[in-house]
C-alpha cells in the first residue's frame, strides 16, 4: 500500500489538495480532521461547553464514528448518522480543536486512521499523520500558508456555503487554532523531519496541486515505489 500524508495548519488548502491528489493517483482520500470534528459535534449537542479532559473522555463510550466512502468521497458517521456537512459548522472547528487536545480522543481515533491506511493506497490529512498516525508514509508534505491568506480562503468558502463570519473573527480563530495545535502536549502539529514543505500563500490553487503532485512524483521514484 501506498500512503501520503499531508500536514498542515488549517486553511492551508490541505483537503482541496489532497482530493485532487487522490483523483490523480486513484487513492482514497481520507480527511481526518472529520473525526475530531464528529466527536466535537457530539460534545456540543450534548451541551458540553467546556470541552476538556474532564468533560469529554466520559463520553467516548456512547460515540462510534466510521468513514464511509461513497464514489471515492469521505463521508462521516456519528453513530450511524450521516454527519459530514453538520461537522463543517463554523461552531464546530473550535470544537474539534478543543477535542483534540485530549489524549484520550486522539487514541479513541488513532486505530481507525491506520486501519484505513493498512488496507487501501491513500492521501490522508491532518496535523499529526506524518509524525504519529503513519510515520512510516511513503510521501509527507508538509502544506502551510500565512494566517492571513488561510482566513481569506476559509472566509471565501464559508460565503459559498451561505455562512456569513466576520474576516477578523476567522483570522482570530485560525491564530487561536494554530496555537492549540501547535502547542498541546500530544501529537502537536508540527513539520516531520522527513516532510517536504509547501508554502502555498503566494501560490494558485493549481501552483499548489502541481508542486504537491511533483513532490509524490519525485518521493516515490526516489523510494523505487511505482504509481
Ligand atoms: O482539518 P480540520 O480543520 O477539519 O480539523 C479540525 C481540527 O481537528 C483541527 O483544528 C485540529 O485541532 C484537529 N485535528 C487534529 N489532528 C488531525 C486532524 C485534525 O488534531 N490529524
Amino acid at each position: 500500500m501506498i500512503s501520503i500524508a499531508i500536514d498542515g495548519p488549517a486553511g492551508a488548502g490541505k483537503s482541496t489538495i489532497a482530493k485532487r491528489l487522490s483523483a490523480e493517483f486513484g487513492f482514497i482520500y481520507v480527511d481526518t480532521g472529520a473525526l475530531y470534528r464528529a466527536v466535537g459535534l457530539y460534545a456540543l449537542r450534548q451541551g458540553l461547553t467546556q470541552l476538556n479532559a474532564q468533560t469529554v473522555p466520559p463520553l467516548l463510550p456512547q460515540i462510534t464514528v466510521k468513514l464511509k466512502f461513497v464514489d471515492g468521497l469521505q463521508r462521516v458517521f456519528l453513530n450511524d448518522q450521516d454527519v459530514s456537512e453538520a461537522i463543517r459548522q463554523n461552531e464546530v472547528s473550535m470544537a474539534a480543536s478543543d477535542v483534540s487536545a485530549i489524549p484520550a480522543v486522539r487514541e479513541f481515533l488513532f486505530e481507525l486512521q491506520r486501519n484505513i491506511a493498512k488496507e487501501n493506497n491513500i492521501v490522508m490529512d491532518g496535523r499529526d499523520i506524518g509524525t504519529v498516525v503513519l510515520p512510516n508514509a511513503d510521501v509527507k508534505i508538509f502544506l502551510t500558508a500565512s494566517p492571513e491568506v488561510r482566513a481569506r480562503r476559509r472566509h471565501l468558502e464559508l460565503l459559498e456555503k451561505g455562512q456569513s463570519v466576520d474576516f477578523q473573527q476567522l483570522l482570530e480563530e485560525i491564530k487561536t487554532r494554530d496555537h492549540n495545535d501547535s502547542t498541546r502536549a500530544v501529537a502537536p502539529l508540527k513539520q516531520a523531519e522527513d516532510a517536504v514543505l509547501v508554502d502555498s500563500s503566494d501560490l494558485t490553487l493549481e501552483e499548489a496541486v502541481s508542486a504537491a503532485a511533483d513532490t509524490v512524483r519525485r518521493v516515490l521514484h526516489q523510494k523505487g515505489k511505482r504509481l
